[in-house]
């Protein structure tokens, strides 16, 4: 993050901060917040609203949607616009499952109430899926990943053939950067009559996402990860899909989101989604070889660090690793104070001093999950950062086998 007393204070010795946590948030994209503010300060109208303020903000609301269904491979009537990742994995899961109640409460024929999961989704499902076993009884199935974070797709096969309501299967892991094999897993769960969720918050805006074309039910996007503004996201869900909607009002979106929608966040959604994927391929060329370098050098600078996930198929500005004997937290805070900012592995267990799951179900001790660092970035590194980088974390690690 930007130091804001650094224009006074910055020497030579005070090296600007490096931000290398972009799987948590990110910058927003100047073409976006060009492109939303008119529809803060002029075009404010409702977009339900039936005079001429509230039909230019619905027109705007309709072009956006087009746009950010055009790159996901969706058709505009896919789209749902939410609060953001965390809201669309709700309203999917639980949407789902609430819809599967309704039919069971009519006496109608329905599945059994299981979800599963993969081992290694992100608490926005993990939580879901335990909230429908704690008020609805639901049973949670969940898969095992290989030492890649690979789901084991036997296993969700056999789990599937099984019955299920729903199954959850994230495109991209947050900590460790491993893309899944979601079409297969879709395929598999369709032939057994399993409908699918998906989580796509790491992936959309930084590998292709197909919705149509992986024939998933639902997909979960997040808009701050790809350079719109927090609190912006989608669930992307198919008509032959029946959802009871979380959020009960005024029917927009719908009927699947009630509140009026945030006309501005929407344009900006659609406008950063359009930039990301524009630049996707020669940005992802360019910033995966500079995540190999870093890969390198962290090697180099730490021999006995242990790279985690695929290495080969993941996300191209995503390398993670386990530095084992060393506390990542600590190492966390003391990269921090060097002006280097990673993260331990998933934001959402910071602060709460949890294990990463990821790492727990990939088959790493507790021990070792507890030494991991993320380090993500959505634009190429230069070799002096690359450097940089390295440096700090062999002094570091230094400093906290001194201390130790
Ligand atoms: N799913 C995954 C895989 C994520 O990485 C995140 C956030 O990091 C979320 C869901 C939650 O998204 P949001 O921060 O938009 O609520």
């Amino acid at each position: 993050m930007p130091n804001t007393a650094m224009s006074n204070a910055a020497t030579e010795e005070t090296p600007r901060e490096l931000y290398l946590d972009s799987a948590a948030s990110g910058a927003v994209s100047q073409a976006a917040i060009d492109a939303m503010l008119p529809f803060m300060t002029e075009a404010y109208g409702n977009p339900s609203s039936v005079h001429a303020d509230g039909k230019t903000a619905a027109r705007a609301l309709d072009a956006a949607r087009s746009s950010f269904a055009a790159d996901l491979g969706a058709r505009p009537n896919d789209v749902v616009f939410t609060s953001g990742g965390t809201e669309s994995d709700n309203l999917a899961i639980k949407g789902i499952a609430l819809a599967q109640v309704r039919r069971e409460n009519a006496g109608m024929a329905s599945r059994p109430r299981r979800i599963i999961v993969s081992a290694v989704e992100h608490p926005a499902v993990m939580q879901s899926a335990q909230w429908l076993h704690d008020f609805f009884g639901f049973d949670v199935a969940t898969i095992p990943v290989d030492a890649q974070a690979h789901v084991d797709l036997a296993a969700l096969r056999r789990e599937a053939e099984r019955g299920a309501t729903l199954a959850c299967i994230m495109m991209a892991n947050n900590e460790v950067g491993t893309v899944e094999p979601v079409a297969d897993a879709v395929r598999i769960c369709h032939a057994a009559g399993v409908p699918v969720h998906v989580d796509a918050v790491q992936a959309a805006g930084t590998i292709p996402v197909d919705f149509r074309g992986t024939d998933a039910d639902s997909l979960a996007v997040s808009g701050h990860k790809f350079g719109a503004p927090k609190g912006l996201g989608a669930l992307l869900v198919r008509s032959r899909v029946q959802l009871e909607p979380v959020i009960s009002g005024g029917g927009q979106e719908r009927g699947l989101r009630s509140g009026t929608e945030n006309v501005a966040g929407a344009v900006a959604l659609a406008v950063a989604l359009h930039e990301a994927c524009a630049t996707m391929e020669t940005r992802s060329a360019a910033v995966a070889q500079s995540r190999d370098a870093l890969v390198r050098a962290v090697q180099n600078a730490v021999p006995f660090a242990h790279e985690t996930g695929d290495p080969s198929r993941r996300l191209p500005g995503h390398a993670s690793f386990v530095f084992p004997g060393v506390t990542g937290e600590a190492l966390l805070v003391d990269l921090d104070a060097r002006g280097i900012e990673v993260s331990s592995g998933s934001a959402c267990a910071i602060g709460r001093h949890e294990v990463p799951g990821t790492l727990l179900a990939m088959g790493y001790s507790e021990t070792d999950a507890k030494s991991a660092l993320r380090f993500s970035f959505r634009a190429p590194l230069p070799l002096r950062d690359i450097q940089r980088i390295a440096a700090a974390l062999h002094a570091s690690i230094d400093a906290l086998h001194a201390s130790a």
